[in-house]
């Protein structure tokens, strides 16, 4: 994952493809899971960024990889809505500005998660997608054999994880204690485009 310091337009469009590919087909899924603890919106919300996302997909891989997510990230923020847009626009728009920054691109990571976190006011615990990004993250700085595989593994685990707790930002925390014993919908969002990376890395 090193590799972002080498421009490979081919990549990058694959990635933004699988991506894209894979929430427009999990819209319904994310709806769902959004109507038990929210306003069911998260799939719509979605689907709506990466149709725009997919749509300026020429144009975004033909810029430098920094470039590149700064501007999937800038359609997320204005095409998501919600909460999830702002949240997802500012990790993809700090992951830019932070893999120009350091060679590496677990600590990029971090550092956009940072900025989730800032942007969130919120952090691990409280059942929102940062459940699924920082172990993710975690399991990426630690390394280790087959990293792609093992790093879907560990985002859906993770946001399996999310189903007994409490939520204690976003919406979800309006249900209290009725928010437990769901998924959250933003930790299954990012589980899935997780694993879509990871499908594109480990081919
Ligand atoms: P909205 O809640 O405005 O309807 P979405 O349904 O698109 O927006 O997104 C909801 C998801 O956003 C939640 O499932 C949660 O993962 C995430 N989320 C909401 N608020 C926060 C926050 N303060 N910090 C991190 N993630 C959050
Ligand atoms: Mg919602």
């Amino acid at each position: 994952m090193s590799e972002h310091t080498s421009p490979d337009p081919g990549l990058i469009r694959r990635l933004i493809d699988t991506v894209a590919e894979a929430i427009i087909a999990r819209a319904g899924e994310l709806t769902a899971l959004d109507q038990a603890i929210g306003d069911g919106d998260h799939g719509l919300n979605m689907k709506r960024g990466f149709e725009a996302v997919r749509a300026a997909a020429d144009k975004i891989a033909a810029k430098p990889p920094a470039e590149a997510l700064g501007a999937i990230g800038m359609q997320l923020v204005t095409k998501v809505g919600g909460a999830s847009g702002p949240l997802y626009g500012t990790l993809f728009i700090a992951l830019g500005k932070a893999i120009g920054a350091t060679p590496d691109f677990a600590t990029a990571f971090a550092r956009a998660i940072d900025a989730v976190k800032a942007r969130g006011k919120s952090d691990t615990g409280q059942k929102t997608l940062l459940d699924v990004l920082v172990p993710v993250q975690r399991a990426l700085a630690a390394g280790g054999p087959d990293l792609p595989a093992c790093l879907s593994a560990i985002a859906q685990q993770a946001a399996e994880a999310t189903v007994p707790m409490r939520a204690t930002r976003g919406r979800a925390s309006f249900l209290g204690e009725r928010s437990i014993g769901h998924m959250d919908p933003g930790a299954r969002s990012a589980a899935i485009m997780v694993a879509a990376v990871c499908r594109v890395l480990g081919s």
